[in-house]
């Protein structure tokens, strides 16, 4: 969520609130995490509408828009809320975590499984919207940890072609006519925009490592490593794949939604901006 007008800048200050019960960070294989997501997207199918645009495509950035007109006020974050209510994946980055310790609690992690999720934004069990959103949607909302929120967050922007889709999901705006929606597919479809249009995290090794684990007794430890890399399709050019980041599984948590829509440029300022080299 982006807020742009210096008003819901003042709300979400006024809403930050001192989180008394801090959430655990529990680690998950990243199945179950996506498993967890895609139980929640399941729900909330029933209750919000079909999206009318293919939302892989669809910007997040305004100066991306290829449907929303240029003079379309941006609309108010502040009685709106559901980017942060749809079951949307959210990383939090090794260089965020620490910022994030006055609300939640973050245990060492003594296990050595391969690709665990450790730091994603918690959903709350029964809706799986994210655990940080107060108030009504599409009413007076706002974020309890707005000044911290971590960097996706940061990135979506209000007023984007796919803020206005999310929208339209909730009947906060009104429906594009059928025809109006055919015509916006077609274009946002044909549209070169130089995006990423398919992201994939593949691993490109396994091996071992010396480690020292938290609790144990003695010096380090022998423990497996796999390395990730992330590929890239640009305008579904499926004869240019383009890696954009290798990692290493244990310190750093990347999903492909991160950079769908973004340009290959964008994807590589995200990485640099969580502290992560190329
Ligand atoms: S969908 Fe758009 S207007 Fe609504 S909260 Fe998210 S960024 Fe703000
Ligand atoms: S942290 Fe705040 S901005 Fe981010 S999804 Fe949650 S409520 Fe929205």
């Amino acid at each position: 969520m982006s807020v742009r007008s210096k008003a819901s800048d003042i709300f979400f200050s006024r809403m930050v609130v001192s989180v008394d019960k801090p959430i655990r960070i529990t680690r998950l294989p990243k199945d179950k995490y996506l498993e967890l997501i895609r139980g929640y997207n399941h729900t909330k199918k029933s209750q919000i509408f079909e999206p009318q645009l293919p939302l892989d495509r669809a910007s997040k950035r305004v100066s991306e828009n290829v449907v929303t007109p240029a003079n379309e006020p941006i609309p108010e974050c502040t009685t709106c809320g559901v980017c942060c209510d749809l079951p949307l994946v959210v990383p939090i980055s090794n260089a965020e975590t620490e910022r994030f310790s006055d609300y939640w609690e973050i245990y060492p992690d003594e296990s050595v499984s391969d690709a665990a999720i450790e730091r994603v934004l918690p959903r709350d069990a029964d809706s799986g919207r994210c655990v940080h959103l107060a108030g009504e949607l599409g009413v007076e909302i706002g974020c309890r940890i707005y000044p911290q929120r971590p960097t996706p967050c940061r990135d979506f922007e209000a007023g984007s072609d796919r803020c206005h889709e999310y929208r339209r999901m909730y009947g906060i705006e009104r429906p594009l006519s059928r025809s109006a929606a055919k015509t916006a597919v077609k274009k946002i479809v044909s549209t070169p925009r130089g995006v990423i249009t398919y992201a994939a995290i593949v691993v490109e090794s396994t091996g071992w490592k010396s480690s020292y684990i938290a609790g144990s007794p003695g010096g380090p430890v022998t423990v497996p490593t796999t390395y990730l890399r992330i590929a890239a399709i640009v305008d579904d050019n499926v004869d240019d794949v383009m890696i954009l980041h290798s990692y290493e599984a244990s310190e750093e948590v990347w999903f492909e939604s991160d950079f769908i829509g973004l340009t290959p440029d964008a994807a590589k300022s995200l990485i640099e901006s969580r502290g992560c080299r190329e």
